[in-house]
């Protein structure tokens, strides 16, 4: 009797432990010149690690075609462009060119990867970027402000790309990203997989949830080690934030961050940090850098970018929330937000 119910207790005990919660499975790998962590919820060993290696090839076909001073797709592209030539192109790069024009022309071009000569001349389109260097000079970025490149110099008729400015550089880097972890995910998903985070250096896409919990991330704060905020996913969103604590280079005791104002030539100086959530990794990347670089403009370029939820950090430390950032975001500390808002926005806050 006591024999049998010990059994009892034995198998009872080992059908808990086989019926244990699911598992969140991780993967790292470098792409970008960054960390890249994939989280896989509820997926076996072998698919998790089969997942890996498929995403792991995916982000450095990518991060090979789009490199702006390696040679690449992108680096014979522009070569074409300077000696005025007309070059063919494939649909997929035709695909990644058209989405860019489109943001660049929402943004009023603050978002204008047309500028890669701009991010030369400051040093940002090499490896050692972060190493002391002087700033262009004066008639160098006069010299660039009165060519002006833009995407809408780019022109794409039936495969072939020309440009009307053969001043235009083209330089992915501030929605390159954005664009891998939208096609990680798209890859999860013809592979089965629903619950996922793609997670490139603390910018990131999220799909499903982790079991009944959503998942939750951190928003890294601009000017102190730790977390500034925290926000619940509600299934497929991603979290882009463009900052000045990122890249940057220091002479003569003067910082210069990497994020440049289009307008002016200099690196933009009205935000310290930019968050953006929306659907789509792409969008939410040129759209983190093209707030960053709008500054006090910031709720007009939201509005005409079609972006709801944004977080500012102000130099001075203010932070700013639209509306509906608020209903999603939660801050860490006491900070009192200035609720700003976008013009599109029509909720009240
Ligand atoms: P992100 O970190 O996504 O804001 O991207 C910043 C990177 O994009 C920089 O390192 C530059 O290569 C490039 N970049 C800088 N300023 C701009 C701009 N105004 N528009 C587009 N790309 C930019
Ligand atoms: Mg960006």
């Amino acid at each position: 009797m006591k024999l049998t119910r010990l059994l009892c207790i034995g198998i009872a005990l080992l059908l808990v432990g086989c019926e244990s919660e699911p598992q969140t499975r991780q993967g790292k790998f470098y792409a970008f010149g960054t960390e890249i962590d994939v989280s896989l919820y509820d997926v076996n060993e072998d698919v998790a690690n089969n997942t890996i290696t498929i995403l792991e090839e995916a982000f450095s076909n990518i991060n090979n075609s789009w490199h702006a001073w390696q040679p690449s797709t992108l680096t014979t592209i522009n070569a074409a462009i300077s000696e005025g030539k007309a070059i063919a192109v494939e649909e997929d790069t035709a695909q990644l060119i058209n989405l860019a024009k489109t943001l660049a022309r929402d943004s009023q071009h603050l978002f204008n990867p047309a500028a890669g000569k701009l991010f030369e001349l400051w040093g940002f389109h090499q490896d050692n970027w972060f190493e002391s260097h002087p700033p262009p000079s004066e008639s160098d970025i006069n010299n660039w402000l009165t060519q002006r490149p833009t995407m809408d110099d780019i022109h794409i008729t039936n495969g072939e790309l020309t440009s009307s400015n053969s001043f235009v550089k083209l330089g992915f880097g501030a929605f390159a990203k954005g664009f891998a972890v939208d096609t990680a995910i798209k890859a999860l998903k013809q592979h089965g997989i629903n619950n996922a985070i793609v997670n490139i250096g603390g910018d990131l896409r999220a799909i499903g949830s982790h079991g009944q919990r959503p998942w939750i991330i951190g928003i890294r704060h601009p000017r102190q080690s730790g977390m500034l905020a925290s926000i619940a996913l509600k299934g497929d969103e991603s979290v882009f934030t463009s900052g000045d604590y990122e890249r940057f280079f220091q002479y003569d005791g003067k910082r210069y961050p990497h994020i440049i104002d289009p307008r002016t030539g200099y690196p933009a100086a009205q935000a310290t940090s930019v968050t953006v959530l929306h659907a789509n990794a792409s969008i939410a990347d040129a759209a983190a850098t093209a707030l960053f670089v709008a500054g006090d403009d910031w709720p007009t370029i939201a509005a005409a970018m079609q972006i709801d939820r944004v977080m500012l950090v102000r130099p001075d430390g203010q932070i700013e929330l639209s509306p509906l950032m608020k209903d999603r975001v939660r801050l860490i500390g006491n900070a009192k937000p200035a609720i700003i808002r976008v013009l599109k926005d029509s909720s009240t806050s």
